[in-house]
């Protein structure tokens, strides 16, 4: 199989080194497209040692394989929005771990039956992860681009249910384990993993797809880890061990965002019902919204301001304008940051990212911890389609899908000002207080066009 086994070793040694400053760099918004490249060159360097090991007998068809890949995926990764990058991220997991699925059926019927039980046990692990994967990542896509209701499927015993057939597909593996003989054991392990990665995802709210990519992200990593064992592929085994614990540390990182545990994020099937505050519809309570030049008086009198984007900052793509009014801002000698909450938006560093994006100064990034101490001496907080991460019910309402959750304290300055269109709720589904107390000022409007007209307003 090895032509250069040395050479090869090395080859991946290289790649690993590669792949861990990768994520290394990744860590943090200034170094992460040095990340990425980091990540590319890793890939770059363990698909060469790999042709250079193993003997390919039908390169014609490799290369098929890779102008495929390249027609389809070259025009998701240059088109797809910023807003679509969860839904995207999902597919990438769906293909991939299907992948390495059919890779271990193939594997399986290629040894059987003379496989030993190790072989068979690991193979199991890996096509049960590689199965459940594909299909939960089909569906958390279908969530996230609307193909499917966001609201969590609920019935009677439904964690039971979808254990259950968890529970058989082990059992089929290690049934297969014992008699390899029994080929036709394998469609229905895949079948009832298959049915667990539905009955798994289907329960789960929209608002939490991203967590649970981030998960499956992880079973995708540990599905390849396994299969390298199987291979005996040293790369493949790492490469896996790094992408399972990574998905599973942004899993970890996002649940404690949300004030959530894994377990919760699960099987909680949290986002059901919506919750509308009586307070909010009360004697038909109305909201008054204010001119762009009404905010623009306000502004020109504040000495600091905290902005503080949200998902509607990426839907509006007015991350530039933002700059733009913040620069203006900032030339008045107003002290401008930006306040950025952890879950923000639809997947993790997505304001950070954006914000990059129009080259806003990392130092004017303030983290939720940071920034929440700062807002009661903050004149006005510009709330730009963000509505989730301040929302007080995640304090005051424990039937809210977001009790519990850390929140930007925006209430607590002077001026808060929400741009937004609609008093549509957020994600969550949960009515925001905010906007009916006395010092919001609500202007409607897409971000873009009312940051671009707050900009004209203050230029004059
Ligand atoms: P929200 O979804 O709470 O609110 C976004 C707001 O943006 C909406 O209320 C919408 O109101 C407004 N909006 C949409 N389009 C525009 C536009 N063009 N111009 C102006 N406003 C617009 O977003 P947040 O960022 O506050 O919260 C993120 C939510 O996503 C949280 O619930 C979080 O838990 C969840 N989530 C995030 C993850 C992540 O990794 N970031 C992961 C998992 C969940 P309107 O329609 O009236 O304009």
């Amino acid at each position: 199989m090895t032509a250069f086994p040395i050479f090869t070793q090395l080859l991946y040694v290289v790649a690993i080194g590669f792949f861990i400053m990768s994520l290394r760099e990744m860590s943090e918004v200034r170094t992460s497209r040095l990340g990425n490249y980091f990540g590319v060159a890793g890939m770059v360097v363990a698909i060469s040692a790999t042709l250079i090991a193993y003997q390919i007998h039908r390169i014609d068809l490799l290369l098929v394989g890779v102008v495929i890949g390249v027609v389809i995926g070259s025009p998701i990764a240059l088109k797809v929005p910023m807003t679509a990058v969860p839904q995207r991220t999902a597919m990438s997991h769906a293909f991939g771990s299907l992948a390495v699925a059919l890779v271990g059926t193939a594997e399986f019927y290629q040894r059987a039956p003379n496989v030993d039980p190790y072989t068979v046990i690991v193979l199991s692990a890996e096509m049960i992860l590689g199965y459940l994967t594909f299909v939960g990542s089909c569906i958390a896509f279908c969530k996230l681009q609307g193909i499917l209701p966001g609201k969590p499927l609920i019935y009677p015993r439904r964690t039971m249910v979808s254990l259950s057939s968890l529970g058989i597909a082990i059992a089929l593996g290690i049934y297969l384990a014992l008699f390899p003989s029994q080929e036709f054991v394998l469609p229905v392990m895949a079948a009832f993993a298959l049915l667990f990665g539905f009955l798994l995802v289907i329960a789960i709210g929209g608002a939490d797809m991203p967590t649970v990519i981030a998960i499956l992200n992880s079973y995708a990593g540990l599905s390849a880890a396994a299969l390298g064992f199987v291979l005996d592929n040293r790369v493949l085994i790492v490469a896996g061990a790094l992408d399972g614990s990574s998905g599973l540390v942004l899993g970890l990182i996002m649940s404690k965002a949300m004030n959530r545990s894994f377990m919760n994020v699960l099987f909680g099937g949290v986002g059901a019902k919506q919750i509308v505050s009586e307070k909010a519809t009360e004697n038909g309570r109305t909201v008054s919204g204010y001119t762009v030049e009404d905010v623009a008086t306000i502004l020109d009198n504040a000495r600091s301001v905290v902005i503080v984007p949200g998902y509607g900052l990426a839907v509006a793509q007015a991350q530039h304008v933002v700059k733009e009014l913040s620069d203006i801002l900032q030339s008045k000698g107003i002290d401008v940051k930006y306040g950025i909450h952890p879950v923000a938006g639809r997947m993790p560093g997505h304001m950070n990212v954006l914000l990059a994006e129009a080259q806003v100064p990392y130092d004017q990034l303030w983290e939720m911890d940071k920034i929440n101490s700062l807002f009661p001496e903050t004149d006005v907080v510009i709330v730009v389609g963000a509505n989730d991460v301040t929302n007080p019910a995640a304090h005051t309402r424990p039937d809210s899908p977001l009790f519990g959750m850390p929140i930007l304290n925006v209430d607590k300055a002077k001026t808060v000002v929400f741009i937004k269109r609609s008093m549509a709720p957020g994600f969550s589904g949960v009515d925001n207080e905010l906007f009916y107390l006395p010092n919001t000022m609500m202007v409607f409007g897409d971000a873009k066009r009312v940051l671009a007209d707050m900009v004209a307003a203050m230029s004059k």
